[in-house]
């Protein structure tokens, strides 16, 4: 899940090798898109949040269905996934801050960990972010999401990735695999390239 245009189906391609939709035009709203894998579902949830060309109430919708979604479902639910942006992050947090408001993403996260889900932070789009940038950016989000920097102490839940040039995308599926096995579901990794 995450924000539209995030790059959400492009982890899922990365993640499952499976040639999903990526790079549908943004601004439009979609459905849950459901990847049956043997026993186990991968879901690409609608982007949330912001998008040019669809109205507000449609945006509150989405995002309505999305939290209904995780309410009805959490039992079922062996990992969660949330996608930033990590390149814009900070400016689109920062608007938000400035109108006083919490970033949706962050609201998103809070929700997720009360809702009790297994839950890692892809920090996707890594590639823009130049290489002495990044741990300044990584210690933003974190502090953003409750979690007291160096974000290096929270390695276990924020991922940064590129699903775009497939760096940090070895690292996320080792922390998926040793998850599924912690949780005594290693059995159910078959969909994982
Ligand atoms: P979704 O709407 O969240 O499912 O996002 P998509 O997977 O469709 O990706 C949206 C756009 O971001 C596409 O043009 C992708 O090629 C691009 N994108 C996705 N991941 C990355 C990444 O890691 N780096 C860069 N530079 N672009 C990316």
């Amino acid at each position: 899940m995450g924000r539209s245009n995030v790059g959400k189906s492009s982890v899922v391609r990365q993640l499952t090798g499976k040639k999903v939709l990526v790079g549908k035009r943004p601004g439009v709203t979609k459905r849950i898109n459901r990847y049956q894998v043997g026993e186990m579902e991968i879901l690409d949830m609608p982007g949330f949040g912001f998008m040019s060309g669809v109205s507000r109430t449609a945006q509150e919708r989405t995002k309505t269905e999305i939290v209904r979604y995780f309410e009805l479902n959490h039992g079922k639910i062996v990992l969660a996934l949330e996608v930033v942006d990590i390149s814009s992050f900070s400016d689109i947090a920062d608007r938000w801050e400035k109108r006083g408001q919490i970033p949706v993403d962050v609201e998103f996260f809070s929700f997720l960990k009360e809702l009790g889900l297994n839950l890692f932070l892809v920090a996707n789009k890594i590639d823009l972010v130049h290489n002495d940038d990044r741990d300044a950016v990584l210690d933003e989000l974190a502090e953003k999401i409750g979690l007291p920097p160096p974000w290096r102490q929270w390695t276990d839940v924020i991922v940064p990735i590129s699903a775009n040039t497939g760096e940090g995308v070895s690292e996320l599926k080792k922390l998926i695999r040793q998850k599924m096995h912690e949780l005594g579901k290693g059995r159910y990794l078959g969909w994982l390239k």
